[in-house]
């Protein structure tokens, strides 16, 4: 896919600062079903991203992504830094030079096959999977305007969580527990899918 490189910066920085400005609802998420890290682990990858603004915005969007899964592998840490890496290595890696909406659907769920594999999840454990499957479902019906639908769909599906006890991750261990809260994972999924849509609507 090739966007104008101030698309594409605008893209990775509004993604970045979207995550680092929910660090607080992030960290109360975590501190409800995990450990409460979720939120500082995110804001220093996305800091990292940051500073290499400059770098990711000039590298055709493949490369970029690739070095902005690799920046999130190196400094998010806990559960998820491994996951959001392979999640935006394996879509750099996917993506056409020229893609549409089907190349980008494609993409993307080569993505959404590595986290599952890293995680060795599905849909259903209350993780970010459970956001990042029905993004693909909306992104794969051609049917479906996009920006009208995908940020909404994302959010749903993090709602969603909530009833759900969890199968994978440190919320886990809290078996039953783990009943009634969002799942943090899926939440920051959702604000970086809406992110991005804010972006290519013109609002962000
Ligand atoms: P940690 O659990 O190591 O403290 P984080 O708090 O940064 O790491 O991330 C927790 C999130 O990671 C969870 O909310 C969940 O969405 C996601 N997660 C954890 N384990 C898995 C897994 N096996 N597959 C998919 N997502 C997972
Ligand atoms: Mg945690």
């Amino acid at each position: 896919m090739e966007l104008d490189l101030e698309l594409q910066r605008r893209l990775i920085r509004t993604v970045a600062e979207r995550v680092i400005a929910h660090t607080d609802e992030l960290v109360a998420l975590d501190r409800a079903i995990g450990d409460g890290d979720h939120g500082l682990n995110m804001k220093r990858g996305f800091e990292a991203v940051l500073a290499d603004l400059d770098k990711f915005a000039a590298m055709p969007l493949g490369e970029a992504l690739k070095g902005v899964g690799m920046a999130l592998v190196m400094k998010v840490g806990g559960a998820s830094g491994p996951l959001y890496g392979s999640l935006f290595m394996a879509l750099g890696k996917a993506l056409p030079e020229q893609a549409g909406r089907a190349g980008l659907a494609q993409a993307f769920a080569a993505a959404v096959e590595a986290v599952k594999a890293r995680g060795k999840s599905d849909v259903g454990q209350k993780t970010m999977i459970d956001v990042l499957v029905p993004a693909l479902a909306v992104l794969q019906d051609t049917a479906v305007d996009l920006p009208e639908r995908l940020c909404s769909a994302a959010q749903q599906a993090a709602t969603a969580t909530i009833p759900v006890r969890a199968l994978r991750g440190r919320a886990s261990f809290l078996g039953e527990r783990s009943v009634g809260h969002m799942d943090p994972g899926a939440r920051s999924a959702s604000l970086m899918i809406c992110a991005v849509m804010d972006v290519m609507e013109g609002r962000a």
